[in-house]
């Protein structure tokens, strides 16, 4: 209680939670993410239980504190870099609650990593099949509010349909136990709000901090075949593809682009020495076979290669686990290093862009044809493509060295992702929409649907206490 002027002033003393500190050394190692976008959060919450982040996201309603979820920190978004207040971690939330074989059900909490989950999952011959490229650096958790997928998305879908459950604290600190609905009919109003499960997958930390997650498994599936086939452009690894995809002879579960710069990235890295000096795109191909129809099936894969490539005879198929792990390897290398690229020119004033749009596969030539010669007139630095195209979903990454560089990036990025809108396809398929996209759904998609979803925010997070600047670039 203190006076002044004769008027009593009454203030209370902001009591600190004990799992939150306010050390900056120690809140700086919560800082960045792997958008190159980074800042100090007020505080780092690091709860062990559900009750404690229920605990915490009282307070800072309470307090009118912002509060960002955290995972392992890989988004691509800068969707868990907490500009404004503090950032919890859900990473010592980390128990496996049970795995059932039976009933072909687990439930973990958010906090698990991923890639370690599906290990132990493999050693009791079950399998889970959401596999973003950076399954050993991200969290259920994390990939449950991005809705993230992979390269077998192509085969499997997203993380969407293998989630049944989760736990989730909203801002007012209540927390949900929501199953999804088991009727296989189901036409109850609105469809995003049928099953409430739907609404909190993908809203990236900006509903709900998600505690618990019961998924979907599957038995392991017979080993696949895999492979790197060369092509002499990335128009002729395009049209393989689309080959591949309406092949009644192939039965591909993934299928992924490298182009030429991609490939000249990975040539130093362990298994680049297998990439021709005269390729000038790469696929990379897996097909469940199983030891009985392993023959067969790479038989049918150097038939189709050898009708869409001069180059098929340099095709490179794995034999050995260690070979797979290799070509695994050598796919999530280009990210990697582009991400490292892209940090190191932020102090320069300069980003990496990613785009993250997707078309369906019919128009992806023409997409990509616009997006090299976009590329090719108006930026000077490294252009780079790769990703899931088998999905209609190829990354391209412009290194913007300085801040003139950033700019016509972002122009580009705006202008390709209004040209995948129109194409048939979506601005963001799976690293979502975070702070570094957040303009463009703006401006790309119309004034109702964002409204709607602000709507839906402002209905269970009326403070906008929870992740702002993710989606909305508007905080209120
Ligand atoms: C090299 C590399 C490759 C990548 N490849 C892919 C890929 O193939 N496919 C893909 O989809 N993504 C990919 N990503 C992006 C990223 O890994 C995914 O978005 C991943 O799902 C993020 O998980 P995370 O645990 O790191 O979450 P974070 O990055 O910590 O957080 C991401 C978002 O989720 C929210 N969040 C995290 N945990 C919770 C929670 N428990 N409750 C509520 N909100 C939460 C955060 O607020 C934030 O909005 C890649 C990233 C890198 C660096």
């Amino acid at each position: 209680m203190a006076a002044s002027g004769g008027q009593e002033l009454i203030t209370v003393d902001r009591p600190e939670h004990p799992r939150l500190e306010r050390d900056p050394e120690i809140c700086e190692t919560a800082s960045a993410d792997a958008s190159g976008l980074a800042h100090v959060p007020d505080g780092l919450a690091r709860p062990q239980t559900e009750g404690e982040v229920s605990e915490l996201i009282r307070l800072a309603g309470a307090f009118g504190e912002p509060v960002t979820a955290q995972g392992l920190r890989s988004s691509t978004t800068g969707s868990s870099v907490a500009f404004e207040g503090v950032a919890l971690s859900l990473e010592a939330m980390n128990r496996v609650l049970f795995v059932d074989p039976e009933r072909r059900v687990a439930r973990v909490e958010a906090g698990v990593n991923l890639g370690e989950f599906k290990r132990r999952l493999a050693e009791d011959g079950l399998f889970y099949p959401p596999d973003p490229t950076s399954e050993n650096e991200c969290t259920v958790g994390g990939t449950v509010a991005t809705n993230a997928s992979g390269s077998r998305s192509y085969r499997y879908g997203a993380t969407r349909p293998w989630i049944r459950g989760i736990r989730v604290v909203t801002a007012d600190g209540v927390t949900h136990d929501l199953s999804r609905v088991a009727a296989r009919k189901n036409a109850t109003g609105y469809f995003g709000l049928q099953d409430p499960i739907d609404l909190f997958i993908g809203s990236e930390g900006t509903l709900g901090i998600v505690t618990e997650v019961e998924l979907t498994l599957l038995p392991a599936p017979p080993e696949p075949i895999a492979g790197f086939a060369f092509f002499q452009d990335w128009r002729e690894a395009v049209r393989f593809v689309q080959t591949a995809d309406a092949s009644p002879t192939l039965s591909p579960r993934c299928l992924e682009l490298f182009d030429r710069t991609a490939l000249d990235l990975v040539r130093s890295e362990p298994g680049g020495n297998a990439i021709p000096d005269e390729a000038g795109a790469a696929i990379s191909f897996e097909e469940e076979a199983g030891p009985e129809h392993e023959e067969d099936v790479v038989l049918r894969w150097i038939e189709a290669l050898a009708e869409a490539t001069p180059l098929a005879d340099r095709a490179f198929l794995a034999q050995t686990n260690a070979e797979k792990l290799t070509l695994r390897t050598l796919r999530h290398a280009i990210p990697a290093r582009m991400n490292e690229a892209g940090a190191r020119v932020v102090r320069a004033g300069g980003r990496k862009i990613s785009t993250d749009f997707a078309v369906p596969l019919v128009h992806l030539e023409t997409m990509m044809e616009e997006t090299y010669r976009l590329g090719a007139e108006r930026f000077p630095g490294m252009v780079i493509g790769y990703g899931h195209v088998g999905s209609g979903h190829p990354h391209f990454n412009f290194l913007a060295e300085d801040p003139a560089m950033l700019e016509t990036a972002e122009e580009m990025a705006m202008t390709l992702a209004r040209r995948a809108i129109e194409l048939g396809g979506t601005l963001s398929a799976e690293h979502g929409i975070g702070k570094v996209k957040a303009h463009l759904f703006r401006e790309l998609y119309p004034e109702w649907m964002v409204g709607a979803m602000r709507a839906i925010k402002e209905r269970l997070d009326p403070k906008w206490i929870l992740a702002p600047g993710n989606l909305f670039e508007e905080t209120r």
